[in-house]
């Protein structure tokens, strides 16, 4: 055994901070010292840390009964699909635990219901430049970033990249192999990137003329993210598969794929799977968070709260010389910086604010859907007190 600093793989550059313990919008660390989480560990918590009615569920469920396989019946999976599909446009849900495997379930079931119904050859997916679809060698080919793919070639056949927001570069990669679109309405990863609607909606119908399906991932712009619970419902679309994973048990991990009736077919007995999918633990936590979200319109409050964000966000850096534009989408937000802003989110760590960077020069917002007004000014007050000072230092 070789001496090393750490047994683990080094896939992370972490912060140099470990939180022990959360509640709500507060989370603190081993040392004693709080902060203003605006980050909801990447879009997870969005009902705050440790949210009362999921923790109420999920403990009861703990007493009762964790696993059973899906040999058998779990009834909790069928209240799960009613509530998303009663929700959504969707008819159908598969269950499992991250979003690279919701989104591993969408385009096995785009290439197998392309494949039976429109044609053997029928396999290619087309997605976009700057796209983040998840890790595993399929999802890491859907998405359009080199440095997620550098050194795992040979990657799997049958994916293409358009141009985001440019319908002639998707009309450009359709041929006879295509059978679908994978898009998310905003780019989260590739730096809080919103979809414009006319393009969402010529996307929409270039789906349907070509018989192409339409896939949404909506892993981070999910569960009342952007101001409404999926975020394919601002542009009036609706999609054949949507993916979703991240807020979905308010940090027990599942994810979910969603489809329309006409595809349920393309799947039967065998041809898709997974041991941890919709487990007893994982639908108490989820039911749990969907029903809190629901009751509690917390997609309402996510588009007013994001609102008064984007004005408070524009007043104070609206002439800060080190910003370049606010992006934002209900409460997934973008600052965009004309530096890397590396060094300036340890500042804001520093100063007891948690956020994070979408790409080297964009600082992301994303502050639980649940904060009060209060939480979140001090916390934009401290980002924004922070880039002021980084201006006058440049200035001078
Ligand atoms: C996080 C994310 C994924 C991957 O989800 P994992 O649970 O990490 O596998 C896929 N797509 C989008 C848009 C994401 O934000």
């Amino acid at each position: 055994m070789v001496q090393q600093a750490s047994r683990l793989f080094p896939t992370y550059a972490r912060f140099p901070i470990t939180l022990v313990r959360g509640e709500g919008s507060r989370l603190w660390d081993d040392q004693g010292k709080e902060y203003i989480d605006l980050m909801s560990g990447l879009a997870v918590a969005n009902l705050g840390h440790v949210p009362a009615p999921v923790k109420e569920k999920l403990v009861a469920q703990l007493d009762q009964l964790w696993h059973v396989s899906n040999l058998f019946h779990i009834p909790n999976q069928e209240k799960l699909a009613k509530l998303l599909t009663d929700n959504s446009c969707a008819d159908a849900v598969f269950f499992c635990s991250t979003g690279a495997e919701a989104n591993e379930a969408a385009i096995k079931l785009a290439r197998r219901y392309a494949q039976k119904v429109l044609g053997e050859d029928r396999h290619e997916i087309i997605t976009f430049h700057q796209s983040f679809h998840g890790r595993t060698l399929a999802t890491l080919t859907a998405t359009g970033q080199e440095k997620v793919q550098e050194g795992f070639h040979p990657l799997p056949a049958g994916f293409s990249y358009a141009t985001f927001n440019d319908i002639e570069s998707v009309k450009n990669l359709i041929n006879d192999r295509t059978c679908a679109v994978m898009i998310e309405m905003v780019q989260a990863e590739g730096g809080v990137i919103t979809a414009d609607p006319a393009f969402i909606q010529q996307l929409a119908e270039l789906c349907k003329e070509k018989n192409l399906l339409l896939i949404v991932d909506e892993i981070q712009t999910g569960m009342g993210r952007t101001g409404k619970l999926f975020a394919y419902e601002h542009y009036g679309i609706e999609p054949d598969i949507f993916t979703m994973a991240k807020g979905l048990g308010s940090g027990f991990p599942i994810g979910a794929m969603l489809g329309k009736a006409k595809l349920a077919p393309a799947f039967s007995a065998g041809s898709h799977g997974s041991t941890f999918g919709g487990t007893p633990i994982a639908m108490a936590a989820a039911i749990a968070t969907v029903e809190y979200m629901l009751s509690d319109k917390i997609a309402d409050r996510a588009s007013e709260l994001g609102e008064w964000t984007l004005n408070l966000l524009n007043e104070k850096l609206g002439t800060n010389p080190l910003v370049e534009q606010i992006r934002s989408k209900g409460l997934l937000i973008g600052i965009v910086c004309k530096q890397p802003v590396a060094e300036i989110i340890s500042e804001i760590h520093a100063a007891g604010v948690l956020v994070v960077s979408a790409g080297p020069q964009v600082i992301r917002l994303l502050p639980s859907l649940t904060i009060s007004k209060e939480d979140l000014q001090q916390g934009l007050d401290v980002v924004c007190d922070i880039l002021a000072s980084k201006a006058a230092a440049l200035v001078q």
